[in-house]
């Protein structure tokens, strides 16, 4: 059995990187952006929380934050 204790709590990693890429069109420019977060990671994110992710425009270098839930899994397999 596993019980979660607290609905959200801080991770104490300054550059937390994640296997993901998040793509989403620009406010200014409209064309579509890119961010790995293999690369451009999250500052201590709150799992169960909203996190900020920065993103920046290659096209028109515009930059803004565009928000995301962060959470994680934890499943038995044995
Ligand atoms: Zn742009």
């Amino acid at each position: 059995m596993i019980h979660r204790n607290a609905e959200s709590y801080r991770v104490e990693v300054k550059r937390f990187y994640l296997p993901f890429e998040v793509t989403v069109n620009c406010p200014k420019c409209g064309k579509p952006c890119t961010e790995d977060l293999r690369r451009n990671y999250l500052s201590y994110p709150t799992i169960g929380g909203i996190a900020d992710l920065s993103v920046e425009c290659p096209e028109c270098v515009h930059f803004w934050n565009v928000k995301c839930r962060f959470d994680v899994t934890l499943t038995l397999v044995e």
